[in-house]
């Protein structure tokens, strides 16, 4: 530990170096000559002194959820924003001040004691980082739009070194860029969140089906989407020869038990699960299930219409992989699409084929199957959300952006990082100047 600037700098071997390295994906293991455990964006802009200095290839590490492990460089200087976890409420004002570093239980438990709630992603050890810079889709969604939507300002430090602030007042472009274009422009080191009144209550329904003749159950769940009340995100999954159909509503549960009774139209399951639960509790129900030492791959993409065709290709999902379908519209699709970098909002469902081992003799098994079963969906796709990108490269990059806002982005990228210190992400290339 190299105390003497002032700064908490760790080398290989040194306490808390391992763990600062380890990401959600137990596939991964990079290993970074230095990381700098920042206190807040004075330590940020020396540790990019240092990498500068140093010659060091930057990350930046928030919750450590990338699938491919974007956060933690090899070899180079990580950023670690993990010291960086807190999150003030004003609730007179309906707003969160979250550092760059927390995550996303952090920022749930701040506001519901208020009854406030922003719209966060469905795991509480997701980085808030991460998530808000791609986008941000949870189950407020349909009601007040993507977390990235609910982005005030960002207090920014740019590849540079100036700490500077983005808002719709003070530079837009980059305001534009940061809502949607990830890690690209600059180390986020506090989010200004727009809060609402979402109340602590909510209910989660799950049916369950067996795959063989569920084609028409799925369309009639897929109709009864696109006419769901915003409380309502609709879900599907199919695993192992089950898919299982549902909904998760934030507000009044009675008022959502009453609507969910729509979903009796889907015939009878073989099973049914109806659970009332806090919000708080909704926000970590899928912690475990999606915890942390696991060997993890996913493909994703967005789907705009759920044919009869691309039903049959989910539901030949490959056994081991994990489909989901959770349904945008909503809040999602008010704003204008030119409005922020997020791109796609007039899809109907995010898809994502998922799959978790501990094994590592089965690493090619299990990645062939999630890419065999979002293959089939492929044709049937009208793009992917860059937080639901693995391994995609550049080719994954132009189908999360049209033509039209690539190019924008990569001008804004050209403005605050020409020389792409900051390409540790889904990257968006310096435009030429
Ligand atoms: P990290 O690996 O720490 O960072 C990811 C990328 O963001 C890196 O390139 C990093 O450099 C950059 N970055 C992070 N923080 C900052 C910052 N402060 N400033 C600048 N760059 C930064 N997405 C959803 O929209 N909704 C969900 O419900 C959802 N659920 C998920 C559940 C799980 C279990 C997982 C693993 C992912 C989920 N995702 C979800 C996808 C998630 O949004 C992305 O994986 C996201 O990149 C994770 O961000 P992170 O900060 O945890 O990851």
């Amino acid at each position: 530990m190299d105390t003497n600037s002032g700064l908490d700098v760790r080398y290989p071997g040194d306490p808390g170096f391992d763990e600062a390295r380890r990401v959600w994906n137990a596939m991964i293991d990079h290993r970074p000559a230095v990381v700098v455990r920042c206190r807040d964006a004075a330590d940020v802009v020396a540790a990019l002194a240092l990498a500068r200095r140093d010659g060091l290839e930057v990350g930046v590490r928030c919750g450590g959820h990338s699938v491919v492990g974007h956060g933690v460089p090899d070899g180079g200087l990580m950023i670690d924003l993990t010291s960086m976890g807190a999150v003030r409420v004003d609730p007179g004002r309906r707003r969160a001040f979250v550092q760059g570093g927390a995550l996303l239980g952090a920022l749930d438990a701040a506001t519901q004691p208020y009854g406030l709630a922003t719209t966060a992603g469905n795991v509480s050890h997701t980085g808030v980082g991460g998530l808000t810079l791609g986008g941000g889709m949870g189950w407020l969604a349909r009601q007040y739009g993507l977390t990235c939507d609910n982005v005030v300002s960002f207090e920014v430090v740019t590849a540079a070194g100036d700490v500077v602030r983005a808002a719709a007042d003070e530079r837009p472009e980059l305001y534009w860029a940061l809502r949607g274009g990830g890690g690209n422009f600059g180390v986020v080191t506090e989010f200004e969140l727009r809060l609402h009144e979402v109340g602590t209550r909510a209910l989660g329904v799950e049916l369950d089906f067996p795959v063989s003749g569920a084609v028409p159950v799925v369309e009639r769940w897929r109709d009864l989407a696109g006419d769901a009340p915003r409380a309502a995100t609709y879900t599907a999954g199919v695993h192992d020869g089950v898919v299982t159909l549902g909904l998760v509503w934030v507000g009044d549960p009675a008022t959502g038990r009453a609507h969910a009774q729509v979903l009796d139209t889907l015939g009878e399951p073989a099973a049914r699960r109806v659970d009332e639960l806090s919000y708080l509790e909704l926000q970590t129900r899928e912690d475990s299930a999606r915890g942390h030492a696991v060997r993890r791959y996913w493909k994703g993409h967005y789907v705009r219409d759920l044919t009869r065709a691309a039903i049959e290709a989910l539901l030949a999902t490959e056994p081991g992989v994990r489909a989901g379908l959770q349904a945008y519209g909503g809040a999602i699709a008010d704003v204008p699409d030119d409005e922020t970098a997020f791109s796609q909002r007039q899809t109907r469902f995010e898809y994502v084929a998922a799959t978790g081992w501990t094994d590592l003799d089965e690493d090619a098994a299990r990645m062939s199957a999630a890419r065999a079963s979002a293959a089939r969906m492929e044709p049937f796709a009208s793009g992917v959300y860059v937080n639901a990108l693995s391994d995609d490269g550049a080719a994954g990059v132009r189908r999360a952006y049209p033509p039209e806002k690539l190019a924008r982005l990569t001008a804004v990228k050209a403005g605050y990082d020409p020389d792409n210190v900051f390409h540790l992400n889904q990257n968006i290339e310096p435009a030429a100047t």
